[in-house]
């Protein structure tokens, strides 16, 4: 029976036990006038405040923006701090274990290394599509979490809807689905599924479409019950005062980031086929997200040649399924430009 299980018969035991930090401020609800009580400087307002532990304010508005309840939110420093959090709430090292479903965002093997938790791989088909069958496979008592992301980082495709499902409905331990692209993409995500599927976690972020990388906010979305763990395990003041102010003003203006959204979307369908017309080019992939993958005949030659006229872009030919394949970032018009001139005056 999927499901089945208890949030916290998934939580590692010294986590349920644990009594977490508390501040003064925690433990009082009223608005205070006289503020000494966590030996801060009296001067200097307002960064001499420590910032809400709970960030109620910013998950307000972000539950607003969701259709969601403030429950279900949990906000980290980036989505990378919601991944390691995931880990170290739910994975015993050396006994319980993650899947990944490669190649995808390096972080998710990277936590598990850091956290010493086994992390599996299962590959997806060679068209970048997901095979659950291989993955509810490869799933055991001692799995804890499965790494999906949609779109994918870096080939770019959406999985398909129904085959999450699948692996949402046929499995106990938690499905984390990465949505840091969601925006960019056709689909509908699966934020609306969160209230009957237990065992889902969304993760989205303000580094993409709403460009924020600099501020650092990741948002977990995911049963009540984890959220609670997660946040006992946090730093207490893990967003500043500043990322919670830009957030707040850098989410007002959804109409900014859709003329944003729109015109990286034209320029990405405008570049594709351009770009797939270069003679040493053999496939430009479907994308669903602000980024390119792009098969081509010699990778590390043509990453050269753009480094040394100041064009960075990343190599993924070393990837599992990407042999022959370099993954460049939809920038402005002018940044795009500039790119697609200096492929042009690149000799095989
Ligand atoms: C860029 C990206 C993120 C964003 O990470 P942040 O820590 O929120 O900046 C998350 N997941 C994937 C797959 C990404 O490519």
């Amino acid at each position: 029976m999927a499901n089945s299980k208890d949030i916290a018969s998934l939580v590692r035991q010294n986590i349920l036990e644990m009594k977490p930090y508390s501040s003064a401020r925690d433990e009082y609800s009223g608005s205070a006038s006289v503020l000494l009580d966590a030996n801060e400087n009296p001067f200097n307002s307002p960064l001499n405040r420590y910032p809400d532990p709970k960030q109620v304010l910013l998950k307000e508005r972000i539950a607003e923006l969701k259709g969601l309840t403030m429950d279900r939110i949990f906000l980290g420093n980036g989505s990378d701090e919601g991944i390691d959090l995931l880990f170290r709430v739910l994975c015993e090292p050396e006994r319980d274990h993650v899947i990944t479903v490669d190649p995808t965002y390096g972080m998710y093997a990277v936590s598990a290394e850091i956290n010493n938790v086994e992390g599996r791989s299962v590959l997806l088909n060679r068209d970048f599509s997901l095979n659950p069958d291989a993955v509810l496979d490869a799933v055991d008592k001692h799995t804890k979490l499965i790494f999906l992301c949609s779109p994918n980082n870096p080939t770019s495709n959406s999985l398909e809807h129904e085959a999450v499902l699948k692996i949402i409905d046929g499995v106990d331990c938690l499905v984390v689905v990465d949505e840091a692209y969601i925006d960019f993409s056709q689909g509908p995500g699966f934020l609306s599924l969160l209230k009957e599927k237990k065992n889902l976690v969304v993760l989205q972020t303000l580094s993409k479409a709403w460009g924020l990388a600099g501020i650092r906010l990741g948002m977990l979305f995911a049963h009540p019950e984890l959220i609670e763990y997660v946040s006992r395990v946090k730093y207490p003041y893990n967003i500043s005062g500043l990322t919670i102010d830009a957030a707040l003003k850098g989410i007002e203006d959804t109409a900014r980031r859709s003329i944003w959204i729109k015109a990286i979307l034209e320029e990405r369908n405008r570049m594709a086929p351009e770009l797939e017309s270069l003679p040493y080019v053999r496939e430009v992939f479907p994308s669903d997200a602000n980024f390119l993958l792009i098969k081509m005949d010699d990778p590390a030659a043509v990453y050269e040649f753009l480094m040394i006229k100041g064009i960075i872009i990343r190599d993924r030919s070393s990837v599992p399924l990407c042999e022959g394949c370099l993954r460049i970032t939809i920038g402005t018009s002018e940044e795009n430009r500039a790119l697609q001139n200096a492929l042009k005056t690149f000799q095989p």
